[in-house]
């Protein structure tokens, strides 16, 4: 099977056994929701075939948060890794999958989003002068997606208005 290049979502079940009848290509997606969201199942996207779960509750475990609404479609936070099986790693990022590298990696060439765009004042005016902010602070004080934050903060410090930490600072953002 190809790979997706697009998240399918596919509805709600209450148990996970009703969801892998949903899960027929590559991307497919199914929430499973009991009282609250506890897992998203993905039909892996690399076409490997097998059906990939992602746990949403942070009671059972490492959590990711999931993004979803009709307008910005499907995103996870953080990017997720298949431990087994295929080793896949992805960035979902408004329904969209980006298959290699971590998320430090530019995934945003395809990202020329006036919606991403808009966020660039507010994102702006969050950057410290002194010190730095994580992108995923940002992007909660602002009720974002840190996709879409992380993006406009590159795009700031290509613009020299912003800098990036360096090593185990990466992804945290000051004013320039
Ligand atoms: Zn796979």
């Amino acid at each position: 099977m190809k790979p997706a290049t697009k998240i399918r979502f596919r509805g709600t079940v209450a148990r996970l056994s009703d969801a892998s009848a949903h899960l027929e290509s590559p991307g497919d997606t199914v929430l499973v929701e009991r009282g609250r969201p506890r897992l998203l199942m993905i039909a892996c996207p690399c076409g490997c075939g097998e059906l990939f779960p992602i746990n949403l509750d942070p009671r059972a475990g490492p959590a990711w948060r999931l993004y979803s609404d009709p307008r910005r479609g499907v995103t996870l936070y953080p990017s997720v890794w298949r431990e087994s099986g295929c080793e896949s790693h992805y960035v979902i990022w408004r329904s969209r999958i980006y298959l290699f590298g971590r998320y430090e990696d530019e995934f945003d060439s395809t990202a020329d989003m006036d919606e991403v765009t808009e966020l660039t004042e507010s994102i702006r005016n969050r950057l410290p002068s002194e010190g730095l902010t994580s992108f995923y602070d940002i992007a909660e004080s602002l009720d974002a997606i840190p996709w879409d934050v992380l993006t406009v903060c590159r795009r700031l410090v290509r613009m020299r208005v912003a800098r990036e930490g360096k090593g185990k600072q990466r992804g945290s953002f000051g004013r320039a």
